[in-house]
């Protein structure tokens, strides 16, 4: 079951440059997991902790995952990635163990860095979660705050966790030593955008008369992920016409696509 519950890329290949717009974002996360992955003999001369755990929150696709690779490929680190979610639904009554796993294979491979994606799946409020009034929920959630809580001794591991419903976590785990490092993802804004979509339209074939800002001032709202996916879309609607050439009509007709599948009904994929 270890296998399949947890996600080990020895060397991840996003770096910072492949992420668009979050600037801040990725300092506060390079003084919070790289100096520490990097420095580690001195925070130890001199005689700190380093922040525990980092906790990255915001809307689904703005690049917490990403972030969390470009930490451990920028560090040299393995980085080993495990799913709240699965945690619950796939491996009922394996919980505890497999975050104990999950921290025994860091040790292994350190230095390393562990993402947990989903925390609020197992590290819900009791009230706010069917699932976390759970016995198993619960001694899974224990065994992670434990983990943590004896995480000086484990050398050079650093801890990054996501979630897109911070109000509903459990305020245990924001405790300090714990995931005591709050960084919000948000949606971008129009520079954050316009970056996006030149990051995602490198390898696109686009006409002289595209301009991504303009792009960019349509998709208010929109995530990293769904920029992506209307870079491709608009990418399709060149193929369908038999052009090799993305036009600024292309990404419109893609806009409209998007906007029509995730208007009106859609539950966000949790
Ligand atoms: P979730 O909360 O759904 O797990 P996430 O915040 O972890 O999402 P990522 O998995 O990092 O989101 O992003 C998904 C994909 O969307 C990326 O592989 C990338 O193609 C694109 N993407 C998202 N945010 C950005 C960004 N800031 N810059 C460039 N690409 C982005």
């Amino acid at each position: 079951a270890r296998a399949q519950a947890m996600e080990v890329d020895g060397s991840p290949d996003v770096t910072y440059d492949d992420i668009g717009g979050l600037e801040a974002q990725i300092r506060e996360v390079r003084e919070a997991v790289e100096e520490p992955l990097i420095n580690a003999e001195q925070f130890r001369e001199v005689g700190i902790e380093p922040p525990s755990g980092v906790l990255l929150h915001g809307p689904p696709g703005t690049g917490k995952t990403m972030l969390a690779k470009a930490v451990a490929n920028e560090t040299d680190a393995t980085f080993i990635k495990m799913a709240g979610s699965e945690l619950v639904r796939k491996f009922i009554g394996e919980g505890a163990r497999l975050v104990r796993d999950l921290f025994e294979l860091a040790a292994d491979r350190e230095p390393a860095v562990i993402f947990i994606d989903e925390i609020d799946a197992i590290a819900a409020k009791r009230t706010e979660s069917k699932t976390s009034g759970d016995a198993e929920v619960q001694r899974t959630m224990m065994q992670l705050l434990s983990e943590m809580d004896g995480f000086d001794e484990r050398g050079e591991i650093r801890i990054i966790a996501a979630t897109n419903r911070f109000d509903m976590l459990d305020r245990a785990i924001l405790r300090p030593g714990r995931f005591d490092r709050l960084i919000e993802v948000p949606n971008p804004d129009f520079d954050g955008r316009t970056r996006i979509l030149e990051i995602h339209t490198e390898q696109m074939e686009l006409a002289d008369t595209v301009e991504l800002s303009s792009i960019a001032g349509k998709t208010d709202g929109l995530s990293g992920a769904e920029l992506a996916s209307l870079a491709t879309e608009a990418g399709m609607f060149a193929i369908r016409d038999q052009r090799t050439t993305v036009t600024e009509a292309d990404f419109d007709d893609a806009l409209e696509k998007i906007e029509d599948g995730t208007e009106g009904g859609s539950v966000p994929v949790a």
